[in-house]
């Protein structure tokens, strides 16, 4: 052990610390062009009724395909919008290009709602409400076709501001979900308290339903405990991430009401959508007409 020793181990980090920096940086100016060249698009995951299995509404995922690097997941640039403050610019676009998909699925004789991911700078910004309000009636949506993902800490953080935010999101008719609900630290008496219409069950512990988890049967009665607390506060539950055909089954009997996963659909383009709710139409049309 030297002081040459301590002094390489220091240049080591600092050269791995200012790569991460560099890339970071990077990956900012890269977003910041994205976003005002509308390089960002959406794909649609359908949220099925656990018991009829149709889609009752789709949620919008962010994705962004950078010509040079490839496609960069929303885990990545999410968090770096959200530090860098690119988080209000995104969102806008966010908001604006899912307000056009109805618009342009509407046009098509497809209505189905979306529901959009929200952040919680975006909660604490004081012009959503009218932004998204000016939005909406730009575009001549209703809010009835809306529905806002806000995350469990997000709505957590500042429980009064939350409240009025929400609330005013409400009066559009918009629809507030709880997203990644158990993953946080929640206070009951503040949930009570927000003005929710439903609670999305984190994708960990539907994961861990499987038998050869160790620790299933407590994943199994954490959700029992979401389902009933939910039902409790009039609350729907919608099951994030199912893969399968027994996390499906688990589910279903523990009376959620929505799931989202690949066991059924996996996120997928507009159009893409669009052929398969025609499908679907058109099935249900023949089923009766039988
Ligand atoms: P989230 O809102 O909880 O979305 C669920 C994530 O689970 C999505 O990841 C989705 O593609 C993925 N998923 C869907 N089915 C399955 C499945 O069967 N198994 C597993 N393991 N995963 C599944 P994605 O699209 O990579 O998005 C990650 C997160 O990034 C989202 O989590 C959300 O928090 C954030 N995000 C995505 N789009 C936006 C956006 O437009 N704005 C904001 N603020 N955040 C966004
Ligand atoms: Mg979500
Ligand atoms: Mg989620
Ligand atoms: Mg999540």
């Amino acid at each position: 052990y030297s002081a040459k020793s301590d002094r390489n181990r220091f240049q080591f980090f600092r050269r791995k610390f200012s790569q991460q920096e560099t890339k970071r940086r990077l990956v900012e100016k890269k977003l910041k062009v994205a976003i005002s060249e509308r390089h960002l698009h959406l794909f649609f995951q359908p949220r099925v009724d656990m018991v009829s299995g149709k889609i009752h509404s789709v949620e919008a995922l962010c994705r962004w395909d950078d010509p040079e690097t490839g496609s960069i997941p929303p885990n990545i640039f999410i968090p770096i919008a959200e530090e860098t403050g690119l988080i209000h610019e995104l969102s806008q676009l966010v908001m604006q290009m899912v307000c056009q998909q109805l618009v342009d699925w509407h046009n098509i004789g497809i209505d189905v709602p979306i529901a959009l991911n929200l952040s919680v700078k975006d909660l604490k910004y004081f012009d959503l409400v009218q932004n998204l309000g000016a939005i909406i009636n730009q575009y001549g949506v209703s809010g009835k076709m809306l529905e806002i993902e806000v995350t469990e800490s997000a709505a957590m953080t500042d429980v009064v501001n939350s409240v009025k935010v929400l609330n005013q999101l409400q009066e559009f008719g918009i629809k507030v979900s709880i997203d990644d609900f158990g993953k946080g630290y929640s206070s009951l008496a503040y949930l009570s308290q927000l003005p929710v219409d439903s609670l999305k069950i984190d994708k960990y512990f539907v994961s861990r339903l499987s038998p050869n988890f160790k620790d299933h049967m407590i994943n199994h009665n954490i959700i029992k405990t979401i389902v009933s607390l939910a039902k409790s506060l009039d609350l729907k539950t919608v099951a994030e991430g199912i893969e399968t055909p027994n996390q499906y089954n688990i589910l279903k009997a523990l009376g959620c009401q929505m799931g989202q996963g690949m066991f059924f659909y996996h996120p997928m383009p507009a159009d893409q959508l669009a052929n398969l709710l025609k499908r679907e139409a058109r099935l249900a049309k023949s089923t009766v007409n039988q």
